[in-house]
């Protein structure tokens, strides 16, 4: 195998917080191991188009705090044709990149293991999202910062909640995954759950609703993964047929602030281990593998695992969540 002496980096598919701290990682670990760092804007797009420029420690100042990516993202349709890995390949070519780190979601897995079946440059990824629904890795970069954010809206919200008797559907983002409503739910003390893992939650929401009338309880917070198999915020409350209006029923969607701001501690920490890890997964001839982070370590799982797998989510939590919510 050819020594590695040049490789890029770049960030793909939805933003998340922390990218930036996993780009300062990527560059610097492959200077201290002396290897020169090219980023690529725009993902798979900008490889195609050739958005390639040199990266130094020196670009890498004051970015770990911020959140989104100074790489910028794109979601490319060009990628997922053979012209367009074509042309990708012989930007990397032209520019003598032996390797790639690619930090976004299992969308970007995908492309990055379909093309590496046909050209041979090492491809390691890093889960960069704030979905954390990838399968090999117990967190991906940017959900912890979600989570937070997540929380302190909700927070907020219930100061209103209480003060006006009312009921909040608040719906959050994790495409077709519940993390963020589940661990945002048990983190907040919110009354219901409404999660894409679960089947037949309108009978357990209308269950849960009519107990609250009974009890007299004035205020409540129902979660809503935007994924769920009923439909979001406001099509959950439509099915309800207005049954509950006298619990002064709010819908609330937190949308894209959920995918922007300044990375919590941990989002750093881990993107700045996952960074070092995939710069030494390359230097170690690895290819078409993600970088994870598993019972507190660092897991090397296959690209193939990881976008065919489907990450459950952890049983215990959806128990302890139905406990508190009595
Ligand atoms: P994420 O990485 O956050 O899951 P996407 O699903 O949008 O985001 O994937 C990011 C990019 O990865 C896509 O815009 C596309 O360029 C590339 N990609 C995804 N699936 C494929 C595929 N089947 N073949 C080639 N490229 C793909």
């Amino acid at each position: 195998m050819a020594k590695i002496k040049k490789i890029a980096v770049l960030t793909s598919g939805g933003d998340a917080p922390g990218m930036n701290a996993a780009v300062r990682a990527v560059v610097r670990a492959a200077i201290y191991h002396k290897l020169e760092v090219i980023g690529i804007e725009h993902g798979y797009e900008g490889m195609i188009k050739g958005e390639l420029f040199k990266l130094e420690s020196k670009d890498m100042r004051n970015i770990i705090q911020r959140g989104g990516t100074i790489l910028r993202s794109a979601r490319s349709k060009e990628f997922k044709t053979e012209e367009g890995r074509k042309k990708a390949f012989e930007n990397l070519q032209k520019n003598n990149i032996d390797a790639v780190v690619v930090i976004g979601g299992d969308g970007t897995f995908r492309g990055a293991g379909i093309f590496s079946q046909d050209y041979d440059i090492p491809f390691v990824g890093i889960p960069g999202t704030i979905d954390n629904d990838m399968f090999g890795t117990d967190f991906t970069i940017g959900f912890d910062t979600a989570l937070n954010t997540v929380v302190e809206a909700i927070d907020k919200i219930k100061d209103t909640a209480s003060s006006h008797d009312r009921t909040f559907f608040i719906e959050v983002m994790g495409r077709d995954a519940g993390f963020i409503a589940l661990h945002a739910g048990i983190a907040t003390g919110a009354e219901a759950i409404l999660i894409p893992e679960l089947e037949g939650q309108i009978d357990h929401l209308r269950k849960f609703l009519d107990a609250a009338k009974a009890a007299d309880k004035s205020s409540n917070i129902i979660l809503v993964a935007e994924g769920n198999k009923i439909g979001g915020a406001q099509e959950v409350v439509n099915q309800l047929n207005g049954d509950y209006d006298d619990l002064g029923i709010r819908v609330n969607v937190l949308g894209h602030m959920q995918r922007g701001g300044s990375p919590t501690a941990f989002d750093r920490y881990l993107a700045s281990r996952l960074g070092v890890a995939a710069v030494e997964a390359i230097l170690d001839n690895q290819r078409s593998i993600m970088v994870g982070y598993s019972n507190h370590e660092v897991v090397h799982v296959p690209f193939n695992k990881t976008i065919k797998g489907h990450r459950n989510i952890n049983k215990e939590l959806l128990e302890v969540a139905d406990i508190l919510m009595i």
